[in-house]
């Protein structure tokens, strides 16, 4: 298999758009590389560099310690999935999936072993003599990827594969494709805009935005240590919750709250004394308690725990508390906050 180097790339289109600023990952063999962020933020562009589709206007991409930066596609030996799947509506799944083999010219008996291989393991195997039309979206999607393992190429590129599935059918697909991966251990990079998708699959994350990567670290990394509030709000659902806060004498403050700080919390802000931050509290470390006031606005049950949506003054707050609770709408409460993460106002990054 794989692993590919990218260096410093940067993307301009022919407008003087700059999609992409100064990407650097090194991707190692087998690894599965998640590029997430918002719609815009430069990830397709990346992928289309990597698989040849989009020149790279700066900067080297390097495959298995080959500089393939101006190679054509086809000679890159990459295997790209899109969202839209690309499939030929008038040849069968079999004809579909034997294709780029066909192209290659390779025996009619190789082509049958590896399209049958390929259909085993998407179990497509009563499929493919149908026409991709008379197919489910979630078979669609298996019969593109199976085009792409049949080729069994260096590198597997995903296009944000779901996107088009409805949920239910979105959750088990993510799935296969995990368990695609740890079957074939090949090198792949996977676009989305879900950061579900990117906790669930990626053993590293590269989330990005306005075409520069924020941070790159495993799901636990991104999640528990985000480096900025870019990452962190974009990271977990729903999101972090941001106060503005002043850091004073062993506690957080502002017109609506105080917390208490530890010992290890008021030397990493040291600092910081006399100063404002930004205090991020994901919605599952907010739990009853006695430091901030509330009122309940909405609830959630979703059985195993319960959104509670309030205000702490006129700030909208989240709250992912345990089990089905019940709360009547504009009940006051109050609540505490169980971890916390600081950032610095002016550079947003987190305080380290
Ligand atoms: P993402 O995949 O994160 O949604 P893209 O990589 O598709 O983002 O796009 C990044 C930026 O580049 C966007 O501002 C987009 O409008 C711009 N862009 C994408 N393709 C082209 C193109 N062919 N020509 C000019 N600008 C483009």
């Amino acid at each position: 298999m794989a692993e590919l180097s990218l260096r410093n790339l940067d993307k301009i289109y022919d407008n003087n758009v700059q999609a992409v600023f100064g990407f650097n990952l090194d991707v190692k063999d087998g690894e599965f590389i998640v590029l997430v962020g918002p719609s815009g933020c430069g990830k397709s562009t990346t992928l289309r560099m990597v698989a040849g589709l989009e020149d790279i206007s700066n900067g080297q991409l390097i495959i298995d310690g080959n500089d393939v930066t101006r190679m054509p596609p086809k000679d890159r030996d990459i295997a790209m999935v899109f969202q839209n799947y690309a499939l030929y509506g008038h040849m069968s799944v079999y004809e579909n999936m034997a294709f780029s083999l066909v192209l290659r010219k390779e025996s009619k008996n190789v082509i049958h072993q590896k399209v049958l291989a390929a259909a085993e393991i998407l179990g497509l195997t009563d499929q493919l003599n149908k026409k991709p039309g008379q197919l489910s979206g979630g078979q669609r999607q298996r019969v593109a990827m199976g085009r792409a393992i049949v080729r069994n190429p260096k590198v597997f590129l995903f296009d944000e594969p779901l996107s088009n599935l409805d949920a239910k059918l979105r959750g088990s697909t993510r799935r296969e494709i995990m368990l695609l991966h740890k079957r074939l251990k090949a090198t792949m990079i996977y676009v989305t805009h879900d950061q579900t998708e990117a906790l669930t699959l990626a053993d590293r994350i590269v989330c990005m935005s306005m075409g520069y990567v924020q941070q790159v670290g495993t799901p636990l990394e991104l999640y528990n240590t985000p480096a900025n509030i870019f990452v962190a709000s974009f990271i977990g659902l729903p999101p972090m919750n941001l106060f503005d806060v002043k850091v004073e004498d062993g506690k957080l403050k502002n017109d609506l709250f105080e917390v208490s700080l530890d010992s290890e919390q008021q030397n990493l802000l040291k600092d910081y004394v006399g100063k404002e931050i930004v205090l991020g509290v994901r919605p599952e470390n907010i739990e009853p308690g006695s430091d901030v006031k509330a009122t309940v606005v909405n609830v959630e049950n979703l059985g195993q725990n319960t959104l509670v949506h309030m205000h702490v003054g006129a700030k909208r707050v989240v709250g992912k508390f345990r089990g089905w609770c019940k709360y009547n709408i504009n009940e006051e409460i109050t609540v505490s906050f169980n971890k916390m993460h600081f950032f610095d106002k002016e550079t947003t990054n987190a305080i380290r």
